[in-house]
């Protein structure tokens, strides 16, 4: 039986591992699939879709967009969309930019509190369009301003913390559709660790085409649940093991198996999403003649 991993980090966001070793991995577990899903980021997917071919491993396009639904943040996960799609481009590049500025504003209210980081310690360290508090992290315990990275989350970053700066965010329905436009399949990640799961109908009306039923911090009855929602709601299966490489102890790729038949019906959908805009293209196109 082959086995999948669709939720996956790699250093072009949070994660600590570069494509080549994220592939390497999935080679040293045997996996016939892999997707990157960088937060806000599809900076890494080209070299990622290079080191799998090497190593004869299936890339499929991803990435995990930061969204909002009534004050609590959501993760709307995008597969098999087209890398180049110019809306696309354009919303990631703001996300991006609204990311670097959080950065400037985090290290303003630490220099404030009397810790001498540098936004420009932050910025190489993350080298990457899209960093996030974890680079602030460790670019504390590098410069030897906290002991390590819980202390640095903590004391200054987690939420409501002094350092703490909040994150200009989509709505989940924008989300959603932007991956639709780009040719993409739309995924709720992580549903298990969302605050309420009242969000999967709206999000369902919102045009969701499927669940993370499988993650890393999803209990086998959590699992269950939303393998039954999915059904219910007649939304995909996916999963994945979130892993963001050496940040977290040790790596998680290959913890969470998700049989390859769950790809085979994402390539299905990103298909028919495809035939049905280019069929809606035509409709405009007849209609306007
Ligand atoms: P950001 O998108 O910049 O708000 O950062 C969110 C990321 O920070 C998450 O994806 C986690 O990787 C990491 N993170 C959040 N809270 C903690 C924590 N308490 N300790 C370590 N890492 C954390
Ligand atoms: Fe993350
Ligand atoms: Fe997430
Ligand atoms: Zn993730």
């Amino acid at each position: 039986m082959a086995f999948v991993d669709l939720h996956l980090h790699s250093r072009f966001s949070d994660g600590t591992y570069a494509p080549e070793e994220l592939a390497a991995q999935a080679r040293r577990y045997g996996l016939a699939a892999i997707a990157l899903t960088d937060h806000d980021s599809v900076e890494g997917c080209p070299r990622t879709a290079q080191a799998c071919e090497a190593l004869g491993i299936e890339f499929i396009v991803g990435v995990e967009l930061t969204a909002e639904q009534e004050g609590n943040e959501l993760h709307i996960l995008g597969y098999c969309f087209d890398m180049e799609n110019p809306r696309l481009l354009t919303e990631i590049a703001r996300f991006q930019a609204v990311r670097q500025n959080r950065i400037c504003e985090m290290v303003g209210k630490l220099n404030q509190l009397k810790v001498p980081l540098a936004a420009e310690a932050v910025f190489a360290l993350a080298n990457c369009r899209a960093p996030g508090r974890p680079h602030v992290a460790r670019a504390l315990v590098a410069a030897g301003l906290c002991r390590n990275l819980d202390e640095a989350f903590d004391r200054f970053l987690k939420k409501n913390r002094p350092a703490w700066v909040p994150k200009f965010k989509m709505s989940g329905e924008k989300a959603i559709e932007l991956i639709h436009q780009a040719g993409g399949v739309a995924v709720l990640a992580h549903p298990g660790l969302n605050r309420t799961d009242e969000i999967i109908p709206v999000m369902v009306e919102a045009g969701i085409d499927g669940l993370e039923c499988f993650h890393t911090k999803h209990s086998p009855a959590t699992t269950e649940i939303y393998l039954e929602l999915a059904d219910r709601f007649h939304l995909l299966v996916t999963g994945g093991s979130d892993c963001h490489g050496l940040n977290k102890g040790k790596p998680l790729i290959g913890t969470v198996k998700v049989p390859y038949q769950h790809v085979e019906k994402l390539k299905e959908r990103a298909a028919q999403i495809r035939t049905d805009a280019a069929l809606r293209q035509l409709i405009v196109m007849r209609v306007d003649s």
